[in-house]
C-alpha cells in the first residue's frame, strides 16, 4: 500500500530530475493532463484517495502538468508507458534534453505545487531558447 503511494506521488512531480522527453499537448495549456494507463492496473484493494489530485485512480495515471505551451517534460520510463494510454494520440514528442535543470518544490512556498511547477518550466524553456 504504501509503495503504491510513492509510485503515485512520483507520477506528481514524475522525471524531471534527470533527462527527459519534451511532450506537447495538442489542446490542453496550463494544467493537469492526467494520462490513465490501463495495462498497469491498480488492485482494487489499494484504491484509495490520490494524494496529489484528489482522485482515485484504478491503474497507473501519469500526472502532466503543461504549461502555457501545453510542454511537459517526462522521463524515458513514463513515455513508454504513456504510449500505452489510449490518450496518447492527444501528445506530441518535441525533442529531448539530456540535462534539464532540477524540479525544487518549497512546501513552504506561497505558490502551490501547480504554480511553482509552471514557473519553471517557464524559466526552463526559456533555457532551452538560449542556448540555441
Ligand atoms: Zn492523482
Amino acid at each position: 500500500m504504501a509503495r503504491q503511494h510513492q509510485h503515485r506521488m512520483a507520477d506528481v512531480t514524475g522525471g524531471l530530475r534527470m533527462a527527459g522527453i519534451m511532450l506537447r499537448h495538442k489542446t490542453a495549456r496550463s494544467g493537469f493532463v492526467f494520462v490513465p494507463i490501463p495495462t498497469k492496473p491498480f488492485p482494487p484493494e489499494t484504491w484509495e484517495e490520490c494524494p496529489g489530485c484528489h482522485q482515485v485512480h484504478q491503474c497507473k495515471t501519469v500526472h502532466a502538468i503543461v504549461n502555457d505551451s501545453g510542454l511537459v517534460m517526462v522521463s524515458a520510463g513514463v513515455l513508454e508507458d504513456m504510449k500505452h494510454s489510449p490518450t496518447w494520440d492527444e501528445w506530441e514528442v518535441v525533442g529531448e534534453e539530456k540535462e534539464p535543470p532540477p524540479l525544487h518544490i518549497d512546501g513552504k512556498s506561497s505558490l502551490s505545487l501547480l504554480e511553482q511547477r509552471q514557473k519553471q518550466d517557464q524559466e526552463h524553456r526559456r533555457l532551452i531558447i538560449g542556448r540555441r
